[in-house]
């Protein structure tokens, strides 16, 4: 059966010694959330990875994720980093096809594509984000933008790849703004992806798959979110930033 999980996605925040001092908070706080705790992903920029996760409780529920990575396994891609390196540096876990990454980076399906596979030849598994923007929601055209973000960017994998995937959905017009989706909207998209998976794949591989909620979630309303039977955590951003509010959401299951 699937894996609660809650992932914070540091974006381009937070110095070296302050992700040390954010980590050591997290654990203080959530760190005996037991047994049957969500799966905890950290995802630290680039220079803090290894750090972080040597400062991370071995061995249990937290985990190393990255932001990005690039699609070859190496070579002249200056300022890039490959699949390969995060994994060498203790990552698990890697975020691909963030809105923010799409929206400012200019990542489309079949680059993401390209970046899955990297991912996956080195062992990560990926947390794949979709979500439609606010003006694709008051067009009424949620679904097939989801369905083909779905179809294009993911559902090339095999069966076998397809079991270490994550799927984020974050709506963009939720990502930062406050804004949060309704836990009635949020069950809704998260229930079409799992028929879309079952479609593409099988019933089984549905009913396995974690779909995480990202956009404002907060200490606040992870509750009411995660209440919900098909958000099976979440991709938090803001609220990842501050140990208590993270904590929080940690224990929000
Ligand atoms: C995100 O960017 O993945 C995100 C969910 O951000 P926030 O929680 O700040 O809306």
């Amino acid at each position: 059966m699937r894996q609660n999980l809650v992932a914070g996605n540091w974006k381009m925040n937070l110095t070296y010694p302050e992700g040390l001092a954010l980590v050591e908070e997290i654990t203080r706080l959530a760190g005996d959330a037991g047994a049957t705790g969500p799966e905890i992903v950290v995802c630290p920029p680039f220079p803090l990875l290894h750090g972080v996760g040597q400062a991370l409780p071995q061995g249990g529920r937290f985990h190393l994720g990255a932001q990005n990575c690039h699609q070859k396994e190496s070579g002249a891609f200056t300022g890039e980093v490959s699949a390969k390196v995060l994994a060498s540096v203790g990552c698990e876990y890697v975020i691909l096809g963030h809105s923010e990454r799409r929206q400012y980076f200019g990542e489309d399906d079949e680059l993401l594509s390209q970046k899955l596979k990297a991912a996956l030849v080195a062992g990560l598994k990926p947390i794949f984000c979709v979500g439609e923007s606010l003006d694709t929601r008051e067009a009424d055209e949620t679904f097939a933008f989801i369905s083909k973000q779905l179809t294009d960017g993911l559902f090339h994998l095999s069966n076998e790849e397809f079991e270490q995937v994550t799927i984020a959905y974050e709506p963009i017009w939720a990502i930062g703004t406050g804004r949060t989706a309704s836990s009635a909207q949020a069950q809704e998209v998260h229930a079409f992806i799992r028929e879309q998976i079952a479609r593409a794949y099988d019933a089984q591989a549905a009913l396995n798959t974690t779909i995480l909620y990202g956009g404002s979630a907060n200490a606040q309303n992870a509750r009411e979110l995660f209440s919900q039977p098909d958000v099976d955590g979440g991709l938090i951003g803001g609220a990842s930033l501050k140990a208590v509010d993270f904590a929080t959401i940690i224990q929000s299951f």
